[in-house]
Formats: C-alpha cells, structure tokens, sequence
C-alpha cells in the first residue's frame, strides 16, 4: 500500500492504462537533463511514466555505465515536479534497495539480467515483502523458458503485478535492426500469459530513429498493451544510445500519428463480415494440412525406395532446384522470400524426418 499509492499516484491503475506509453532517456545523464526530459514528456500529455537508465549494462567497456545511485534523487525530484511515475532497472538486491529507498514506483529486469538465473534470483529475493510492479525484458538471446522463468522467479517472491517487455533479441552481424524483433515469440508469451501486461520497446529492436514509428505501429496492430520509447532533450548528444533516442517533442507527435485499433469485434455486421473471411481461412487451413499429409505419404515412399537402394536422403542439388522455383512461383503469388525459406525449411526438415524413420526401421 505504501508503495503503491505514493504522492497520490496509483502505480497500479496507471499501468493498467491502455496504451501505456512509457518514455524517458537511456541513461540519466545530468540533474538538468532528467528534469527536463521529465517536464517536456509531461507536456505532451501523451506520457504515462518516466524511464531512465540508472545503471547501464553495456555490452562492452568504456562506454557510460550509467551515473549510479547519485541519479536516484533526480528521478525522485523529475517525478514531484513533472507528476509521472518513474521506472528504472535493477540488476542486483542493492539496486532494487536503493531503488526503493528513492520512491521508483516501477522496475524492470533488463535483457542481460533476464538470460542468467543468479541475477533474476538475486533480485527476486530482494522484493520479497515489497510491493512494487516489475517489467521484465526478454533475454537477448530467443528463449522463451528463460523470460518466462524470470517471471516465475518474481512471482515467486509475491510480486502481483507482472509486466513483459519485448526489446528484440541479439544476433551476430548486422540487419536491418539492433535486435531482431522475432514478432512470433512475443506472440507467443502473449497467447502463454494473455493477462500479463505485454509492451514493446521499438527503440532498442531498431537502434535508431527513422523506422520506430513502423515498429510501434505494428507492435500496436498485434495488440500489445503499450510502447516504451527513449527519448532525450538532446539526442545526438546522448551519452548511450544517441541514434535511437528522440526528442520528447518527435515522442508526442509519434504518439498522436499513431493509429490506435481495436482488438474487441463489436457490431454485428463487422462480426459477420469477419466471420465469413474467418471461415474461409480455416477451409484453406484444412486443405493446406491435407495436402501436406498427403506430400509426407509420397516421403516415406521416397523414404522406402531410397533405402533399398542405397541412396541418401538428401541431394544438395535437388533441394536447391525446388527452393529456386519456390522463390519464383511464391514471388508470383505475392509470397516473400523470407517466408518461403521458412516454409521449405519446415516441409523439408519434417520430410527429411519421415524419411529418416522409414530408412531406419
Ligand atoms: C535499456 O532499456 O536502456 C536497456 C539497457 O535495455 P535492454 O535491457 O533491452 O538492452
Ligand atoms: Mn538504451
């Protein structure tokens, strides 16, 4: 109760907001900065809570660690004058204490705490008896046991309210983003935890500024409950993560041209319409596993003939022809070629699959 309903804000009901728009800069860098940051974002009217980066774990060494414990007083100072609930993370029992100690109404456990036990526990343990919301970040790498393991973490230590933050997962080389998205796991921890507050982060997923709103978006059309998005007074400037930070002013216009969509099918026409598309989905569905049922049947007759005459399963060469003319014919169907690859993988591997148990038999 202390911690829930303090300086008249109630932590709870602001996260249930929707959408629940969280902003604030990477790091907090400066009195001046925080406090300013604060008041711009306020005046747009569009923010909910203040986000700010107290410690920084970086990737590598040498660049800004984050100010420390000396940043507490300022968020505390940001949040009485700007009247937004702050939120930082934690990686450690005496970070969470600390936190504590200066009023952050929220923590979140970032994507390189998520990936190792000992330090969820760590600060799991040092909520226990509190009462405080926790976001927990996907791992960096694409596990979906260990974020949901982070979470059972903390709810073991009787923590209530339990949000998720999907910011993306690390891969080696460079793509079009700092971490790729993979929209499918986030949607898959929506439809394992549907009550569970589930947020994007577009500003660490890009890592920089001209494609958020596009993330933001369809993170908004896929029903997650809200955004947290960086932003600074002076970006360029930034002292971590200035290519993906913007001004609380850009934040405010992004937020108002953003297309808001609902999840609910309320009027009845809109539900019929639906329905008859819907239904024609699922007969396509049906007739797509029907004849992939039948494709495997003539695998394990491949599977068989190989065998008996000592063949192997794959020919390098055939496997090459068949996605060069997939690649072509789903072109023409309006098909892209990432999913292609995707789909060829999956019909081969599980063909590759009956054919090894066939030979083996
Ligand atoms: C951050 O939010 O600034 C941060 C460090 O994020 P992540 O844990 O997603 O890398
Ligand atoms: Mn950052």
């Amino acid at each position: 109760m202390e911690q829930t309903l303090q300086q008249g804000i109630d932590i709870n009901q602001v996260l249930s907001k929707r959408p629940l728009i969280i902003s604030g800069p990477c790091s907090a860098e400066t009195e001046e900065q925080v406090l300013q940051t604060a008041l711009q974002l306020a005046a747009t009217g569009k923010v909910d809570i203040l986000r700010a980066g107290i410690w920084k774990p970086r990737t590598r060494p040498g660049s800004f660690e984050g100010i420390g414990t000396k940043g507490l007083p300022w968020l505390q100072q940001a949040r009485k004058a700007s009247g937004l609930p702050v939120a930082i993370e934690v990686a450690t029992g005496k970070q969470v204490e600390d936190a504590l100690h200066f009023d952050v109404d929220v923590l979140w456990v970032g994507a390189r705490t998520t990936v190792n036990p000992f330090s969820v526990q760590e600060v799991a343990d040092a909520l226990k008896g509190v009462d405080v919301p926790v976001l927990i970040k996907n791992p960096i790498n694409p596990d979906l046991e260990l974020w949901i393991g982070a979470a059972e973490r903390i709810a073991k230590a009787g923590i209530k309210n339990i949000g998720l933050i999907h910011r993306g997962f690390s891969s080696y080389g460079n793509t079009e983003y700092r971490n790729a998205p993979m929209w499918h796991l986030a949607i898959e921890m929506k439809r394992r935890f549907p009550e569970m507050l589930m947020i994007n982060d577009p500003s660490h997923i890009c890592g920089r500024r001209d494609i958020l709103q596009e993330v933001a978006q369809k993170a908004i059309d896929l029903d997650f409950d809200g955004l947290i998005i960086e932003s600074h007074i002076d970006p360029d400037n930034a002292w971590s993560d200035a290519k993906q930070q913007i001004t609380p002013e850009v934040l405010g216009n992004m937020i108002s041209a953003m297309i808001w969509r609902k999840e609910d099918i309320v009027s009845e026409e809109l539900h019929a319409n639906m329905e008859k598309m819907r239904s024609q989905i699922n007969q396509l569905d049906d007739e797509l596993l029907q004849l992939l049922g039948q494709r495997m049947k003539v695998a394990d007759k491949i599977g068989a003939y190989k065998k008996d005459n000592d063949i192997t399963i794959l020919q390098t060469s055939r496997w090459n022809a068949i996605l060069e003319k997939a690649f072509v014919k789903g072109g023409q169907m309006g098909l892209s070629q990432e999913f292609i690859t995707k789909y060829f993988d999956a019909v081969h591997m599980e063909s590759i699959n009956h054919q090894n148990k066939i030979m083996n038999q």
